[in-house]
C-alpha cells in the first residue's frame, strides 16, 4: 500500500468490481408475449425492465416501465398486442459483457440514461448475442452500499 492515498485505494478497489460477479438473473419474455402478460411478469418478478429473447436466449429487445406507460396512453388492446410492437429493438440496445467492470457498466447506465443493461455473450450457435444476466442501477447501488459498510461480497 506504500504511497497510495485511501482515495487511490478506493479507486483501485472500485475498478476491480466486475459485471460477472455482480450481475443478477435476467427476467425475460418472448416477442409474442402480450403487453398485458409482460406487465404481469414485471410485477410478479419485481423488476423494472424485461429482456425480450428468442429461443436460446438470443436478445431481440428490451421493454421498460415507460414503454408500458406509453402503450397505456395509446388505445391498444393490451391483452392482444405482442410485446414486439412496443419494445426497444436490437441493434439499439446498450449491453455489457461478463468481463466488463461494474464501473464501465455503471457509466453506460448514466450515459444512455437507462435503468438496466442486459449482460450478453456471443451466441455459440446463431448470429447474435445471448442474455446471461442483468445489471441495473440497483446492482450498482448495492455494490456502493457494500463498499461503504465494508462488507463487500
Ligand atoms: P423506465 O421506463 O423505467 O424509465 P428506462 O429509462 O431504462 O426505464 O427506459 C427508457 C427507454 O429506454 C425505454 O423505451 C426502454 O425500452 C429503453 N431502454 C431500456 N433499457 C435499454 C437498454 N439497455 N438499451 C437501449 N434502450 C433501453
Amino acid at each position: 500500500y506504500a504511497g497510495k492515498s485511501s482515495n487511490q485505494l478506493l479507486g483501485d478497489y472500485i475498478r476491480k468490481l466486475t459485471v460477472k460477479e455482480h450481475k443478477s438473473i435476467p427476467v425475460v419474455c418472448q416477442e409474442d408475449t402480450t403487453v398485458y402478460d409482460a406487465m404481469c411478469t414485471m410485477f410478479l418478478e419485481d423488476v423494472g425492465t424485461l429482456f425480450v429473447v428468442r429461443e436460446g436466449g438470443l436478445l431481440i429487445g428490451v421493454v421498460s416501465r415507460k414503454d408500458f406507460l406509453k402503450s397505456l396512453m395509446g388505445s391498444r388492446e393490451l391483452a392482444q398486442t405482442p410485446i414486439g410492437v412496443i419494445m426497444t429493438r436490437m441493434p439499439n440496445i446498450v449491453t455489457c459483457k461478463l468481463d466488463d467492470t461494474l464501473l464501465e457498466a455503471a457509466a453506460l447506465l448514466i450515459r444512455y440514461q437507462v435503468d438496466a443493461l442486459p449482460v450478453v455473450k456471443e451466441s455459440s450457435s446463431e448470429k447474435g448475442v445471448e442474455v446471461v444476466g442483468r445489471i441495473t442501477k440497483t446492482t450498482v447501488t448495492k455494490a456502493f452500499v457494500e463498499l461503504g459498510e465494508g462488507t463487500p461480497v
